[in-house]
């Protein structure tokens, strides 16, 4: 019986493709996967994954499938945004108390969440400098779990960082002189963007991305609109823009798009997908704000 199963465990391995014996890393969701692409990218012998499909969007209220639980059995490293973005990560302690995880939030100061179902808004990659704490936590943690790598992922993290920091003054300068700084988006994913560039969110169409909006609450959006002389509606092309449509016909609000850069394009992820959707959403909002 022993011997059967050990041969069935030789052959297994012989069967098994060459990328198996890669280290793999994983990350919970796209924006994570998105900053560790950068941090590994040239990188031989580790392969990046994602937990949630890339087209989930953000976590909020993500189920673990049997299909995660077998990728993270799978996984060397467990790379989270933290902030309270994974719900289920008590489960991930539970049935793998080994794998060593990396949290990207760590050091960064939290905004409340005004969701009331997390403590935290847990949002907190919508900005260029939140992103390279978070990458400089990610590396660190990389560069931990795969010492042997540490030059070729520090070289990139500076590289990711400079590129960050461009970015940053970029949106500074664009968002500088606006006509109103005063605007509605979809949902909870915009107020760390707010407070860096002075940008100032009135309300949230839906608390939690997938609630519908009641009557009572469409009344107080009206009037809050109304009183505020009409400021910009923002749709996520992630979600519905249904609630936001009626909040616009009913007030005559404008209507656009923010992107919270929480899925890619099609095909091929470009590297610098980050600045693409942040650069889209700087001439969005100059557009709305003027
Ligand atoms: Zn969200």
């Amino acid at each position: 019986m022993k011997n059967t199963r050990i041969l069935s465990l030789i052959l297994c391995l012989l069967l098994l493709p060459v990328s198996a014996f890669a280290e793999t890393v994983t990350a919970s969701f796209f924006p994570i996967y998105l900053f560790a692409s950068n941090l590994l990218s040239g990188v031989e012998g580790i392969t990046l994954h994602s937990l949630a499909s890339p087209d989930t969007g953000c976590l909020h209220d993500y189920q673990l499938s049997s299909g995660d639980l077998k990728a993270l059995s799978s996984s060397d490293l467990f790379l989270i945004n933290g902030a309270g973005m994974e719900s289920f990560l008590s489960s991930v302690f539970e049935a793998f108390p080994d794998l060593p995880l990396v949290d990207a939030s760590e050091g960064i100061e939290l905004l409340p969440s005004e969701s009331g179902e997390t403590e935290f808004n847990a949002h907190i990659w919508l900005t260029p400098d939140n992103a390279v704490r978070m990458s400089e936590n990610l590396a660190r943690g990389l560069i931990k779990a795969f010492p042997d790598k540490e030059a070729a992922i520090q070289a990139n993290l500076d590289n990711w960082t400079e590129r960050l920091q461009a970015l940053d003054l970029e949106l500074e300068e664009g968002l500088k002189d606006l006509k109103r700084r005063d605007l509605l988006t979809f949902h909870e994913a915009f107020p760390y963007f707010a407070q860096r560039y002075g940008l100032q969110v009135l309300a949230v169409i839906a608390k939690e991305p997938d609630d519908a909006l009641s009557t009572g609450e469409l009344a107080r959006l009206v009037s809050l609109v109304q009183k505020n002389n009409l400021p910009p509606l923002f749709t996520e092309p992630q979600y519905p823009a249904l609630a936001a449509e009626v909040l616009s016909r009913e007030t005559g609000a404008p209507l656009y798009k923010l992107d919270p850069c929480v899925t890619p394009p099609e095909g091929e992820l470009p590297p610098d997908w980050y600045e693409t959707v942040m650069r889209s959403n700087l001439s969005v909002l100059r557009e709305a704000l003027n």
